[in-house]
């Protein structure tokens, strides 16, 4: 159910049922569960084909508290806690798990040549063809900008002849990021890998068991929830910034 004042997303450029990626698949993301949100049924489609698929993800997500939850770890903990939840979800997609190890909130401090520098090795290692991060500017937290950019920078280290493609992920408001950028370049139907992205994203239950404990009391002012994550169950939508700068 839609709430009343929102648009249906604009139809993608490109939609996509089968693998895109023939030799490697990487995501390169700040959190753990960024993967989980908007990637999972990309990594698993792409996994269920035989190709590999690598997350490659910045920080170990240990300050990922809101108002005292999750209730059962700490700051201290919590990075142990997310660590082992994001081994599970890793083991749930069948995916290579690449730690770079920064603390959480403080990737943007970070020296951003030598961030980059890393991402660019992790890519040539794999000869990764397809590459997703968030889009620069347009991830919402300033971890997510800070490795978009980064990963942003490492892709185009590429000369144009061998770089792999760039999909981003915008966190934005979708319709005001439609009105900025027009339609997605392109859409994942991930809807047949629905109950694998189900699975991933339970494992980081720090992070979710609270929007899923609101959904199953199935509270209209909640059906907004709902909605969100069935479309993300049904699709995932990147803008191409292979050969485009963000805007
Ligand atoms: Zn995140």
């Amino acid at each position: 159910m839609s709430t009343p004042n929102e648009s249906q997303p604009l139809p993608a450029k490109q939609v996509f049922d089968a693998p895109v990626a023939h030799e490697h698949l990487v995501v390169v993301l700040a959190h753990p569960d960024d993967e989980a949100f908007g990637t999972a049924g990309t990594l698993a489609m792409h996994r269920a084909a035989g190709v590999p698929a690598t997350f490659v993800c910045a920080t170990y997500g240990d300050m990922g508290r809101n108002h005292g939850q999750p209730f059962f770890a700490n700051r201290e903990t919590l990075r142990d806690v997310r660590e082992r939840e994001l081994q599970n979800a890793a083991d749930a997609l069948d995916i290579e798990l690449v730690l770079l190890g920064h603390r959480d909130k403080t990737l943007e401090f970070e020296d951003a040549g030598s961030v980059a520098d890393r991402i660019a090795h992790e890519l040539m290692q794999r000869k990764a063809d397809v590459v997703i991060s968030f889009y620069p500017g347009r991830g919402v937290h300033p971890d997510h900008d800070a490795i978009g950019e980064a990963t942003y920078a490492a892709v185009h280290r590429f000369d144009e002849n061998n770089r792999p493609k760039l999909w981003a992920i915008t966190v934005t408001d979708r319709e005001e990021t439609e009105a900025a950028l027009g339609a997605p370049d392109v859409e994942m139907n991930v809807a047949a890998y629905r109950h694998l992205k189900r699975a991933a994203l339970e494992a980081h239950a720090s992070q979710t068991k609270a929007m899923f404990d609101r959904i199953a009391r199935d509270d209209p002012a909640d059906a907004h929830l709902k909605e969100r994550l069935e479309r993300g169950e049904r699709a995932e939508r990147f803008y191409d910034l292979t050969f485009a700068a963000p805007r």
